[in-house]
């Protein structure tokens, strides 16, 4: 049996997006996984009501603990609500590069709140993104890291993958869902040179919580169980699907996957 995956992510006690999500989109897909804690926040499926970030240095305290028992075989990172969490994070990872990292770039909750400010977003996006196997981004997200608008067109989107890729990660998935008419998502995995449209994703319809963290959680897992990362991506993008289609509505209407093992 492989290592476990390292998620370090904020705590969404709704447990719809952050670590408990993370816990179980990992499982579903048959990966063993550990959890940091880099962000508390008070939430339910609509509405973020509050982020703070954790004390300083206890992320790597964390780290520092698990790694005296356990090898990590990938590595997940969410929403680090601070700079110097996000430095850490990446001192660490720059000096120990253990497995792949797949870091989903959260910066807005889907109600608009602002996870991240300014100094945390800039440093997500220099120290971290480009130690990635893997980056996760929304539409938005990748705006915010290339620093452009990206349009609706194919060359728009495959441009802003390319130009992530450029700030040193491996692979960018540049998520489908807030693209109004063409949902598809894209991978460009730099290393192999391949840009690839994924096809077959359903139309999202009504509001979710928490897709991007299943998501990028679910391709970590599959990393971390020895999957190349198009077929990473690939089984997780159907097993998210099929979350969606048995997922459910909360009480304040939105939607959130629901998982099951892998028979
Ligand atoms: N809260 C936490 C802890 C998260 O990690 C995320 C997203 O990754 C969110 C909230 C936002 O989730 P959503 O945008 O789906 O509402």
């Amino acid at each position: 049996m492989p290592g476990p995956l390292l998620c370090i992510g904020g705590v969404d006690p709704s447990g719809g997006a952050g670590l408990v999500a993370d816990v179980r989109a990992a499982r579903a897909v048959g990966a063993d996984v550990l959890t940091v804690v880099a962000a508390l926040t008070a939430q339910n499926s609509r509405q973020v009501v509050a982020v703070r970030k954790v004390p300083s240095g206890w992320v790597l305290k964390q780290i520092e603990a698990l790694e005296k028992e356990t090898t990590f075989a990938a590595i997940k990172t969410g929403l680090i609500a601070d700079r110097a969490t996000i430095a850490d994070i990446a001192r660490w990872y720059r000096r120990s590069r253990i497995a792949p990292l797949v870091v989903d770039p959260v910066m807005i909750a889907g109600d608009g709140t602002e996870l991240l400010g300014a100094a945390a977003r800039r440093a997500l996006a220099r120290q971290l993104v480009p130690l990635a196997a893997l980056v996760t981004p929304n539409r938005l997200e990748a705006e915010i890291l290339t620093g452009a608008p990206v349009e609706e067109s194919r060359s728009s989107r495959e441009r802003a993958a390319r130009m992530i890729a450029h700030q040193g990660a491996a692979g960018v998935l540049l998520k489908g869902g807030h693209f109004r008419g063409d949902p598809r998502d894209l991978l460009w995995d730099a290393r192999r040179g391949t840009m690839t449209w994924l096809p077959g994703f359903p139309r999202r319809t009504g509001r979710w919580h928490g897709l991007g963290c299943h998501l990028a959680s679910a391709v970590a897992a599959r990393l971390a169980l020895g999957d190349s990362l198009i077929h990473a991506v690939s089984t997780a993008r159907r097993l998210l699907e099929r979350g969606m289609r048995e997922g459910r509505v909360t009480r304040s209407g939105r939607k959130v996957p629901s998982w099951r093992r892998s028979p």
